[in-house]
């Protein structure tokens, strides 16, 4: 395990959040002896649903009502059932238990529509006024087994111990911030198990990965309870696949600086050349690009006259571009990142947009929204043999490392 050599800067945020009770010194400061348990968080699981397969193999386990309702059931061997959606409750076992959030527990992992996950699932019925009573399905389960079942998903197979471990410290810090939002604790989930949040598939990575899970269990008890933060607070430390050759600020990305100018400042990156995504071109038509815009909410008419980059951010990254079109020959300036997203493109770090037969063709770099970690070059980074700790500081420019459990 390595050490931290800044990972105690115990700041006042952070101690205000572990100052439990019994746990705190009558002054406010916080035991370094006490609250050593990560904090739990709550993923919802894919999309809501009607039906679910769950399999508990082998445990004793139990099936609890929550919120209103008196079902409990517990077993002590396997339990084999399709979770379903009746018309009082969720079906078990094949029936109604009239309950509309059930809290399953099993011994130490269950396995839901194939994937295994360890902690606890909660099954919430919900009505949609459109889709009709759907089935919300959470797991709840300790930080630290979160961040393991996130970082073989975002890293991806073959990668150094040191880049799972900087993909841990930057999984956690994220996933911290959600626990610290208003109104955490009573919320039905904290985050997505996709990209919407962070990629999770529990015990369960995809095979062709090769990953042990065990390993990743490690990497993420190497450094557990680090997060990264600045000027002592913590702070969106956001991440995206390849760069490009250079990382950008928040601002061209659309995303909130939230005073964390520093780190996530932008930062030249000679990692990611052998990515796949490093260039990429793709070939659209006027008529594609009209459609496209208009769902993007940005619409113009044809016939196009001109597609040009205005403007370009840090790294080069495009801030602006601009559309010259239609008969009375009206201008549209566009975000890069709204542009991107509408065409749906690799990256917003174009190289160049020219007119081609028919269409436009753009060139660019790159593959996510190139703010904060590269990821592919922290798995170069750590083929060369650099550390965690060198990986963060080098992608977020003056972080610094606190221990929060
Ligand atoms: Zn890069």
């Amino acid at each position: 395990m390595r050490t931290y050599t800044r990972v105690l800067v115990w700041c006042c945020v952070t101690a205000l959040l572990l100052c439990t009770g019994a746990a705190c010194g009558g002054d406010g400061t916080p035991s370094l002896m006490a609250n050593t348990a990560p904090p739990t968080i709550r993923v919802r699981l894919g999309k809501p649903r009607t039906k679910a397969r769950l399999l508990i193999p082998r445990q004793a386990w139990t099936l609890r009502s929550e919120g209103g309702g008196a079902y409990a059931v517990r077993g002590a061997s396997t339990l084999k059932t399709t979770l379903g959606v009746g018309a009082r409750g969720i079906v078990v076992r094949g029936s109604d238990s009239g309950a509309t959030v059930l809290r399953i527990r099993p011994g130490s992992w269950f396995t839901l529509d194939g994937k295994s996950y360890r902690g606890t699932l909660i099954v919430r019925r919900e009505t949609d006024a459109q889709r009709g009573a759907r089935l919300v399905l959470v797991n709840e389960l300790d930080m630290e087994t979160y961040v393991a079942g996130v970082i073989g998903n975002e890293v991806g197979p073959k990668a150094e111990p040191a880049t799972y471990r900087a993909q841990a410290v930057t999984a956690r810090t994220y996933a911290w911030m959600r626990l610290q939002r208003e109104g955490a604790a009573t919320r039905a989930f904290h985050v997505y198990d996709s990209q919407a949040s962070q990629v999770y598939t529990g015990m369960t990575f995809p095979e062709s990965y090769g990953i042990d899970y065990g390993a990743m269990v490690r990497r993420s008890a190497e450094t557990r309870g680090v997060i990264l933060t600045h000027r002592g607070r913590p702070f969106p430390a956001y991440y995206a696949s390849t760069c490009g050759g250079h990382t950008t600020e928040p601002e061209t990305s659309g995303l909130d600086p939230a005073r964390a100018r520093e780190p996530l400042r932008g930062v030249p990156c000679g990692y990611c050349g052998t990515s796949k995504y490093f260039r990429w071109d793709k070939t659209f038509s006027d008529g594609h690009l009209e459609s496209a815009l208009k769902r993007a909410r940005r619409p113009i008419s044809l016939p196009v006259h001109n597609v040009e980059i205005r403007r370009r951010g840090r790294g080069g990254w495009v801030a602006e571009v601009r559309i010259h079109y239609g008969k009375q020959k009206a201008v549209r300036t566009v975000p890069g990142h709204v542009f991107r997203s509408a065409l749906g493109l690799r990256s917003h770090n174009f190289t160049s947009i020219r007119r081609v037969r028919g269409g436009w063709r753009v060139r660019g770099k790159g593959w996510g929204h190139g703010v904060g970690m590269c990821q592919w070059g922290a798995i170069e980074m750590g083929r060369k043999g650099a550390t965690e700790t060198e990986i963060l500081r080098y992608y977020y420019p003056g972080v610094g490392f606190t221990k929060v459990y």
